[in-house]
């Protein structure tokens, strides 16, 4: 579905990316794990267009998008949850819902969506009325994945959805990120941290470091290895 190839990308003089590859098929969740500061934000900033991608391609189902705008790439059905998840602090939850299907004209479709995400999340629909800003990290979390899934995305983009977090929220917001894959179909993209989670959840994974890949494989098997394990899965089980 998705296809990285040989990406860099530079802030100024940094050269932030140095020839990332990887391809995420339809259906997967796929995760891209690293340290900080090694290229994981970077690397989804450059698939849904916000950074420019300098050499090298990106084509979704068959199609380059390296040099499309971001609201292209939305409108191809890739759809980013940032990190910090930046929701519109001053507008409500259900304003802020209304603004993930911004680019929607299908309102019968806009409306089960909209009934789909308060069932995944009913404190949601509890706090409809509220001030996004007032809400919990965990509820901003839900709200920023929700508004997500307002725009119908094909491919989601998260990144570090569990940052800064309890982890029994944590745990809730993995069980749903899967539920999305399995019921909606939803191919996932999931840049994380906490390394341990988000390979028990993925299919396959990727391992960043300095701009570069330095490792790939099926999720189960980079859970079990030893460099993997020492580097990344020190501090959380
Ligand atoms: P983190 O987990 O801390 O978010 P990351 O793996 O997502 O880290 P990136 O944010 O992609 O890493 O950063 C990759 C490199 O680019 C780092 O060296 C970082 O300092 C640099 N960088 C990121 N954003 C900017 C920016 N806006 N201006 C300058 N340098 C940047």
């Amino acid at each position: 579905m998705l296809k990285v190839t040989g990406i860099h990308a530079f802030y100024g003089a940094i050269n932030a990316l140095r020839g990332v590859s990887l391809e995420i098929g339809e259906g997967e969740i796929v995760t891209l794990i690293g340290s900080n500061g090694a290229g994981k934000t970077t690397t989804l900033m450059a698939v849904s267009g916000v950074v420019p991608v300098r050499e090298g391609s990106i084509t979704f189902l068959g199609e380059a998008i390296h040099n499309l705008a971001p609201d292209e790439i939305v409108r191809l059905g890739i759809v980013q949850v940032p990190e910090g998840r930046r929701i519109f602090p001053g507008l409500t939850v259900a304003e802020n819902l209304d603004m993930g299907a911004f680019l929607r004209t299908d309102h019968k479709g806009v409306r089960s969506d909209l009934d789909y995400v308060y069932s995944l999340f009913p404190v949601l629909s509890k706090r409809k009325k509220q001030l996004g800003g007032t809400l919990s990290g965990g509820e901003q979390q839900m709200l920023a994945i929700s508004r997500a899934l307002m725009a119908r995305p094909r491919l989601l983009l998260l990144d570090e959805p569990s940052l800064g977090l309890a982890p029994l929220i944590v745990r809730l917001i993995f069980d749903i990120i899967v539920k999305i894959n399995r019921e909606q179909g939803v191919t996932v993209f999931l840049v994380e941290q906490n390394a341990n989670q988000a390979l028990k959840i993925a299919h396959r994974g990727y391992v960043v470091e300095n701009g570069e890949v330095a490792l790939s494989g099926a999720a189960s098997a980079l859970l079990h290895d030893d460099s993997v394990k020492k580097a990344y899965l020190g501090f959380d089980n």
